[in-house]
């Protein structure tokens, strides 16, 4: 049996990450979305357990030293990261897992599994991300002003990511998207097997 693919998303705050991943992992069943922990206080209505693992700084230090993350980041004050264990456990079932981190960390999951697919998600501008981060009014302006200035520094990185998708038009994206994880799972790479198995059944 092959091993699950691993999907790295990234995205700058105000991107439509969120919407795009729930709308495709609404439509692909198969797909386990990884819950990452930071050390952030919930916003309204997020659950923990279930948007994050909230943890407090200890905690995660804790995790970090036990060897329990696949990989960290600082973010804009907070720390957020991926906890190793159910994400090994899927990959080795066979099931793909997304991975909806930041760029540092995706760029420490590409150095530690170069078979991830990474993938970064555009806005259409920076413009447009600061409309929509101020129309979204979950966070204060500086805060937003803070993640604005983040988010340009991330769409410098999207340069060392295998798929570029730009969220102009929400369906587009999703198409996109999926188009990806697709296209992911027919590589030669992926299919090594199926090729010896057409050969053994001459
Ligand atoms: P937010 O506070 O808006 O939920 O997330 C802020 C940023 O942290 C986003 O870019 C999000 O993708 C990123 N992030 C969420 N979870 C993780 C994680 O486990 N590791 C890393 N490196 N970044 C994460």
């Amino acid at each position: 049996m092959n091993k699950g693919k691993l999907f790295v998303v990234s995205a700058p705050s105000g991107c439509g990450k969120g919407t795009i991943l729930s709308e495709v992992l609404k439509k692909n069943k198969n797909l386990f979305y990884s819950v990452s922990a930071t050390t952030r206080t919930p916003r309204d209505g997020e659950i923990d357990g279930v948007n994050y693992y909230f943890l407090s700084k200890e905690e995660f230090k804790m995790e970090i030293d036990n060897g329990g993350m696949i990989e960290y980041a600082q973010y804009c004050d907070n720390f957020y990261g991926t906890p190793k264990e159910k994400v090994i456990e899927k990959l080795e079932q066979g099931i793909d897992v997304i991975l909806e981190i930041e760029t540092n960390g995706a760029m420490q999951v590409k150095r530690a599994m170069p078979e991830a697919v990474l993938i970064f998600i555009l806005p259409p501008s920076v413009f447009e991300l600061r409309r929509r981060l101020n129309k979204r009014g979950t966070e204060e302006q500086d805060v937003i002003d803070k993640r604005v200035k983040e988010a340009e520094d991330e769409i410098l990185k999207a340069h060392n990511y295998d798929y570029i998708i730009m969220n102009d038009e929400l369906d587009k994206a999703i198409e996109d998207f999926e188009a990806i994880l697709k296209a992911s799972k027919l590589t030669n790479e992926n299919n090594k097997n199926m090729i010896e198995e057409v050969l053994k059944n001459a």
